[in-house]
């Protein structure tokens, strides 16, 4: 048995092809189930239970060991590292983390910043050298630039369509975002086989697509 913790949302929409086209067992019914917990068996990986979590608990369960390995972006690693193997960078579920605001503030000073990231939001206004007030929010960040409640946002941006949406634009990119694939240490120890099997087939299709 291998229990596999999947951040839920766009890390999950985005690592899914790569997950199929790896042959690696998927939940039947994960579009429209409003299950947390799936269980599927497969000849050659025995029962793989996944687990949707938020995408800031991934690293918990794994950390715990509840999970024994977890799917999640690099920004949550960062914001919050947490006691595991980073094992792999799935080149899938892509963004960036980036500061943006309102057309007319950016040339203004940053002074208050909303973001889910106060941490790295903290490093990176320290290294411009530039003191702000941090508002901390769980998501939605863009409303906080909208309605005035700060003059700088720190987020992840895709597509760029909810900033375009929202009439905001990037002021700075400040770092490349993609899922990584994670290990509980003594899982890793434990179920080597099974976790390297699972890291091979992702590598080779990564492997291929590059070769495309
Ligand atoms: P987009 O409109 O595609 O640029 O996406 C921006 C919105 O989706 C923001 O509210 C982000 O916080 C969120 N978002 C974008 N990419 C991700 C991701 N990989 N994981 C979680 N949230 C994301």
């Amino acid at each position: 048995m291998i229990t596999i913790a999947l951040a839920k949302g766009r890390t999950l929409e985005g690592i899914l092809p790569l997950w199929t086209a790896a042959n690696l067992p998927v939940p039947a019914d994960l579009d429209d189930s409003r299950a947390l917990v799936f269980e599927e068996s497969s000849e050659q990986y025995g029962i793989v239970r996944f687990l949707l979590a938020k995408p800031a608990d991934v690293p918990t369960y794994v950390s715990f060991g509840v999970a024994d390995i977890g799917i999640v972006g690099k920004d949550v690693l960062i914001e919050n590292p947490k006691d595991v193997y980073e094992l792999l960078d799935l080149q899938a579920a892509q963004c960036k983390l980036c500061v943006a605001g309102r057309p007319e503030d950016k040339d203004t000073r940053p002074r208050r910043v909303a973001t889910k990231y106060p941490r790295l939001a903290d490093q990176y206004f320290r290294s411009q050298g530039v003191s702000v007030e941090l508002v901390t929010l769980s998501g939605s960040i863009e409303l906080a630039a909208v309605i005035g409640l700060a003059d700088r946002i720190f987020d992840l941006v895709q597509t760029g369509a909810t900033l375009a949406a929202n009439g905001l634009v990037v002021f700075d990119e400040v770092l490349d975002v993609s899922a990584r694939l994670i290990a509980n240490r003594s899982s890793y120890r434990m179920k080597r086989n099974l976790v390297d099997e699972i890291s091979r087939r992702i590598t080779s299709v990564l492997a291929a697509e590059v070769g495309r």
